[in-house]
Formats: structure tokens, sequence, C-alpha cells
């Protein structure tokens, strides 16, 4: 579905990201995994090239709320493989810490890797695409940013603000034959969701109507049709893969 492709994935090397490169790659593309550690972008091309080793994948692992250094990694892709078709911003960290406990540090950590790193990434990827004809952006943002959360409002307000890049980029870049779009994720068995106590699983499985957390692979399915031609008409849309848990 994305043969001769190249694309980046940032937050790359596990959890949706890394299953989001694993599609990509078995759909032909060629993709370029950020990650946040060199040791941790190792690893997860040593996974990748043990699963294919036909596979092209390279990894690299800029700062991601550093403007100018985002701006050396995406034209370093544009470098290496001649073009960037398909960028998806991936990378982002959630805390559920209570308003009166909140520090204005924490609130500008979320805000910077979910809002300003994406800004940063689309800039200079924009202008490739536009120069090469046309894209694909999508960008990761949550259920919460549909139903907010009740703890931890720095994290709902950043995947509103990634709402609002994507809907608003979509009618300004259309005319560009850049199409931008994102995917809501539910609860979605990552690290992060495997790290909680399972009788606090089962109760977050209890209000979701299809009963179960998502996998990774069911929310990667998302981002493979998002990048693929079958999405050709498909721009600004914010798509749900979330069991129905915001309804
Ligand atoms: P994860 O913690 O397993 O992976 C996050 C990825 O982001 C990792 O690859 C990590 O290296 C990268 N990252 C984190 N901080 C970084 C930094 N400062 N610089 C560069 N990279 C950094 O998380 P996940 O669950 O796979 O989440 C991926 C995306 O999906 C996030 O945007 C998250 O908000 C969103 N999401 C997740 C869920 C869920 O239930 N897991 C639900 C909705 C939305």
């Amino acid at each position: 579905m994305l043969k001769g492709k190249v694309a980046i994935v940032t937050g790359g090397t596990r959890g949706i990201g890394f299953e989001i490169v694993r599609k990509y790659l078995a759909n032909g593309a060629k993709v370029v995994l950020f990650g946040s550690r060199q040791e941790s972008v190792d690893r997860a091309l040593q996974k990748l090239k043990e699963e294919n080793s036909g596979w092209e994948v390279a990894g690299d692992h800029p700062c991601l709320t550093d403007a100018a250094e985002v701006e050396r990694a995406v034209l370093a892709v544009k470098e290496r493989f001649g073009r960037i078709d398909i960028l998806v911003n991936n990378a982002g960290i959630s805390q559920n810490t209570p308003l009166y406990d909140y520090t204005a540090e924490e609130f500008d950590k979320v805000i910077d890797l979910n809002v300003k790193a994406v800004f940063y990434a689309i800039l200079p990827a924009a202008k490739i695409m536009r120069e090469q004809g046309g894209g694909c952006i999508i960008n990761t943002s949550s259920m919460v940013s549909i139903s907010g959360q009740p703890a931890g409002v720095g994290y709902p307000a950043s995947k509103f603000a990634v709402n609002g890049i994507t809907i608003s980029l979509a009618r300004e870049l259309g005319k560009d034959h850049i199409r931008v779009n994102a995917v809501a994720p539910g609860v979605t068995r990552t690290d992060m969701v495997a790290a909680l106590p399972e009788a606090t699983v089962k109760a977050i499985s209890a209000r979701i109507p299809l009963g179960r957390a998502g996998e990774p692979e069911e929310v990667a399915n998302a981002f493979l049709y998002l990048a693929s031609d079958l999405a050709s008409y498909v721009t600004g849309e914010i798509l749900s893969v979330d069991g129905a848990s915001k309804a």
C-alpha cells in the first residue's frame, strides 16, 4: 500500500509508533524513525532488521523540542532518500497530575513535546512536500481530545491543540496536495498501559463498549489507511480508534 514512499515516524522506537513503523515497512515504505535516545533507536532498528533484513529503515534522535534540531533531522531524511511522502507525529507524553499539584514546568513539558514538536516537524516537512508536489501528515491525537480527562489537564489541552493544527493545516495545505489527518486512539496496550495494575486495566476495559483496550497494531492500521492512496480524498479528519470509548 505504500510502495516507494518515504516516511518519518517520531516516537517510533516503541508502543504505537513502533507498530506504525513495522506496518509501513511491511507495506513497502522506507522509514526513518525518530526516538529520544541513541540506544532505544538502535534497539528498535535491530528488532526490525531481525524481523526482515530487507526492510529499508534508519533512525535518528533529534531533540524534538528544539526546532533547529528537528529541521536538521527532517532535511537529512530528504538528503538520504530524496523525498518525504509521509510525516507521522507520534511522540508524546501523558500525565494525570491533579490541578492543585500542577507546576508550570510540568504543563510546559507536555505542551513542548505534544504540541510544539508537532509544529517544528511539520514546518520543514511541509515545505519539502510542497516542492515535490504533495504528501501527507498524520498526527497522534487521543480520545481525550474529544472527551477531556478528569486530571492532568495539560494532556487533553495538548491533544485539543493537535486537532486544531490538523484541521487548520488540512484547510491551508490542501492547495499544495498535502493531506493532514490525525488518529485519536483510546486506551491502547502499550508499555504505559501494561504498567498499570491488572485491576485498573479491567476497570477501564469494563467502561469500553468493545470491552477491552486496543492493541497498538489496531491503531497502526488507521495510520496505514490514512497514509495510503485509499485515503486520497480524506483530509482534516480526526479518526477515532477507541472501541467507542468517548461516545
Ligand atoms: P509510549 O510511551 O509507549 O511511546 C512514546 C514514544 O514517544 C516513544 O517512542 C518515545 O521514545 C517517544 N518520546 C517520548 N518522549 C520523547 C521525547 N522527549 N523526545 C522524543 N521522543 C520521545 O507511548 P504510546 O502509548 O505508544 O503513545 C504514542 C502516542 O499515542 C502519544 O502521542 C500518545 O499521547 C498517544 N496515545 C496513546 C494512548 C495509549 O493508551 N497508549 C492513547 C491515546 C493516545
